[in-house]
């Protein structure tokens, strides 16, 4: 029998300014303390004190069997779609490939949704709503507009969705068809959130960019303690994980010191954290290379690889800080050679690997290469989307396939050579 609902209540004790500690109310809205982010804390020994990781292990396989390390008030009040756990696959013919044996993917694409997105938008939501919000409002690259939307769809509010005009038509119409106001801005990202700032007042909405509330983090910290229970309470060697605005890569970090303290984790070793990027749009990465905290914003960012097309990120530091704790590094791959890389790792293990994930199997590469990732090493990457959100780019490498114009065998027989390449496929009508 699982267990549906847990009988602790909630554990939060405060929030805190990420910049310089200042300890915020938990009991009503925030936004960010003196333009950053904001952490929420809770009270770990009395967690400690009423779960174990056994009593985790025979709960529903959803984010919310860690609800004692979550910040919703109740289990009544999760506005929720059915998210995690996401599959751990282990990958040893790309792993030979990249010579890396120990190489694993978290498959994040099978969320609702289908990315990751969805883990902090639906604790996002979550938490919105329990404060009586009941319009949200924020810029997308893509995936967290069509989450939102549907997040917002299923708790009963309304909401705007600003997306840069080339945004691919499918994250277009996931947003409007789940019922939100969208709008194409003639900018990137960062622009579309001016917007949502600036409207703010007399919109009456409630913004939810990335890390401008702090609840989204708790959502996709849930990818970390998803990866520690499916390693059986250890961690990987090396984490590798596509970077825009850093969410994912801040909430794990988060999610492991939490675990340490809990004295959940059967070793103190600590994965190291590897942000990847694309060479269109790599601030985090020229950060890290030249030492400093912050990032300074790019201008021109392109690639096709939308989810980590951020030019800026409000969590800069928090990204850094992160990875340095952890000895880990920032790496941004060649943008040419990502649909590359998604082709390899998709032709090797049947995983529909995102762009965003493209460049992180090539970081991979160039890692172990480089001796970074050293022999024995376990390394997990993040498949972040779904990649049939990606239909153009799919169809800028992949041929047309190949019309037989026919219902016969014998016609196919003819045409069939058996020796076309890899990505020739007839097509018979
Ligand atoms: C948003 C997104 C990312 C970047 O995630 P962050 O945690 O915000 O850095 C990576 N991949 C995909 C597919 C995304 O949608």
């Amino acid at each position: 029998m699982q267990e549906t609902t847990s009988t602790t209540e909630c554990h939060v004790t405060h929030l805190e300014s990420a910049i310089d500690g200042t300890r915020l109310d938990s009991d009503c809205l925030q936004t960010l303390y003196d333009g950053r982010p904001i952490w929420v804390r809770y009270d770990l020994d009395s967690i400690k004190a009423t779960v174990n990781p056994d009593d985790i292990s025979r709960r529903e396989p959803t984010m919310w069997r860690y609800n004692e390390l979550l910040p919703n008030r109740t289990l009544a009040d999760i506005v929720t779609l059915g998210e995690g756990m996401s599959p751990l696959l282990e990958c040893p013919r790309l792993g030979k490939a990249l010579d890396v044996p120990g190489l694993l993917v978290k498959d994040e694409s099978q969320l609702p949704t289908g990315s990751f997105k969805s883990r902090g938008l639906a604790m996002a939501v979550t938490m919105a709503k329990y404060f009586g919000v009941t319009r949200v409002a924020l810029p997308t690259a893509g995936n967290a507009g069509g989450a939102a939307a549907a997040y917002a769809a299923r708790a009963g509010m309304e909401a705007f969705v600003f997306m840069p005009e080339d945004t691919p038509a499918i994250n277009q119409y996931e947003c409007v068809q789940a019922g939100a106001h969208g709008f194409l801005v003639n900018g990137l990202i960062d622009a579309c959130g001016r917007i949502v700032g600036e409207g703010r007042e007399e919109m009456d909405w409630f913004d939810l960019s990335t890390l401008k509330e702090p609840y989204r983090i708790e959502g996709k910290k849930t990818m970390g303690l998803e990866l520690a229970e499916q390693m059986q309470w250890s961690l990987p060697d090396v984490i590798v994980y596509p970077t825009g605005g850093g969410t994912g890569l801040i909430g794990m970090w988060k999610a492991f010191q939490e675990l340490r303290e809990l004295g959940w984790l059967r070793t103190d070793k600590m994965p190291r954290m590897v942000v990847v990027q694309s060479s269109g749009c790599d601030p985090i990465v020229r950060a890290f290379d030249s030492g400093e905290r912050f990032a300074e914003p790019i201008t021109n960012a392109t690639t096709i690889a939308r989810g980590i097309r951020v030019p800026g990120a409000v969590g800069d530091f928090m990204i850094l800080d992160a990875v340095r704790n952890s000895g880990g590094c920032a790496i941004s791959v060649p943008e040419e050679s990502i649909q590359e890389w998604m082709k390899i790792g998709s032709r090797a293990e049947g995983i529909g690997f995102c762009p965003e994930t493209g460049a992180c199997v090539g970081a991979v590469k160039h890692l172990s290469e480089a001796g970074w990732i050293e022999d024995g090493d376990e390394v997990v990457i993040f498949n972040t989307g779904a990649v049939q959100k990606y239909p153009e780019t799919m169809q800028s490498v992949l041929p047309p396939l190949d019309c037989a114009a026919t219902q016969d065998w014998s016609e196919f027989r003819k045409r069939y050579s058996g020796d076309e390449s890899p990505e020739s496929v007839l097509y018979l009508s």
